[in-house]
């Protein structure tokens, strides 16, 4: 049995679609399930554009499914409710991330980090456990099982807080793990969709922030992100300036990095964390790289549903949203080319109501 706020739920659901690698988006129009009995139905008013929807939809990571409906920065309003949802209610804002299930029964689910759950279902570009494909958020509603669906504080607008969905978690998560706070010096490497959510985390829980950049162009941004330095990469002076600075380095860059040349501003007990997921092998890593000064060179990945809800909850508390550009869902083939040359502030949010026109 299913309430409804306004229509009967539709089980055919426009959207837009990669119909195969690298091929540009398109109009696309799908079936959702109806409801089961712990689903929520979702009218989908905004979706951020992640970098991963751009390596996914051209296969860069290799075993994409198409076609593919990208999106898991996705914010909304429930329309819809399965008989025992009843953790949610009808209007709410609520937003789904980079995952829609999981197993519920191994290691990691067990220990509330189901991000890390070998059968986690990822929100598109995956598989339900019975087969069904996973179509993501550049769509007008989306289905999810309330327990992995999160509550978006009233004080958050939608648009603004998408793609706290992936882009949030993805540095406020490492942040917290690896303690930063005040009297620690963090650095965050890319000033793109991740790194400037990284900046806004990293100063609110008291750090100390360095910006590295490509260029000088972002100077200004940065320090209005609440960064306190801010140095270009392509200045070989930065490496020997900043040589056994940083407590913590987040790597947010899409490409291939030297990571002996950023290991070496960490100080000693330092560690570099990987977020980013270039296309192409990984580069080589010397020993002395982590020996002199034992360091470390970790990795992560979004965050459990536990630690998002956290995560939104502390944003409201502090204010912090993303800085997006809004488009039109025909304006995506664009939008994904300047998202490759680095070329917006600092997220490309779609207005799913522009799936109407
Ligand atoms: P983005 O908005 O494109 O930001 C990436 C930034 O990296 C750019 O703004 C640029 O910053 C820098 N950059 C790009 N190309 C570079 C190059 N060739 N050399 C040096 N710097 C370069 O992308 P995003 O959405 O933040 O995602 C970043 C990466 O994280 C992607 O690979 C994505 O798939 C991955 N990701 C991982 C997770 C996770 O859970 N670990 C979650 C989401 C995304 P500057 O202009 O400041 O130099
Ligand atoms: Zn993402
Ligand atoms: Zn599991």
């Amino acid at each position: 049995m299913t309430n409804t706020l306004q229509s009967p739920v539709k089980q055919l659901t426009k959207g837009y679609a990669a119909p195969a690698a690298g091929a540009p988006l398109a109009p696309f129009t799908f079936e959702r399930r109806e409801p089961n009995a712990d689903d929520v139905v979702i009218e989908i008013k905004f979706c951020g554009i992640c970098h991963s929807d751009i390596h996914q939809a051209r296969d860069e990571w290799g075993g994409s499914l198409f076609p593919m409906v990208p999106g898991h920065e996705i914010a909304g309003i429930v329309v819809g409710l399965g008989s025992s949802a009843t953790k949610f209610k009808l209007g709410d804002h609520v937003g789904v991330g980079c995952f829609v299930d999981s197993c519920r029964s191994c290691g990691a689910c067990d220990a509330a980090v189901e991000h890390y759950c070998s059968k986690m279902v990822g929100t598109y570009n995956s598989r339900e456990h019975d087969g069904t494909p996973t179509y993501g958020g550049y769509s007008e509603r989306i289905v999810v099982k309330q327990d992995y669906v999160l509550r978006i504080p009233d004080a958050l607008p939608l648009d603004a807080a998408a793609p706290l969905l992936c882009a949030g978690i993805t540095l406020y998560s490492p942040l917290k793990h690896w303690k930063a706070g005040p009297g620690k010096k963090v650095a965050i490497v890319g000033l793109g969709g991740l790194g400037h959510m990284g900046v806004k985390y990293a100063h609110a829980l008291g750090a100390d922030v360095t910006v590295l950049s490509q260029s000088l162009k972002k100077a200004d941004d940065a320090k209005r992100l609440g960064a306190d330095h801010y140095y270009a990469t392509s200045d070989p002076a930065t490496f020997t300036t900043l040589a056994g600075t940083f407590d913590l380095i987040l790597n947010t860059v899409s490409a291939n990095l030297d990571w002996n040349a950023y290991l070496s501003l960490l100080t000693i007990d330092g560690t570099m964390v990987l977020l980013g997921v270039p296309d192409a092998p990984s580069p080589p890593v010397n020993a002395f790289s982590l020996i002199a000064g034992r360091k470390s060179l970790a990795g992560s990945m979004i965050g459990s549903i536990g630690e998002t809800q956290e995560m939104l909850d502390f944003s409201a508390a502090h204010g912090i949203t993303c800085d997006i550009e809004k488009i039109t869902i025909d304006q995506v083939n664009e939008a994904y080319e300047r998202v490759l040359k680095s070329d917006v502030r600092y997220r490309f949010v779609i207005d799913m109501a522009s799936l109407a026109d």
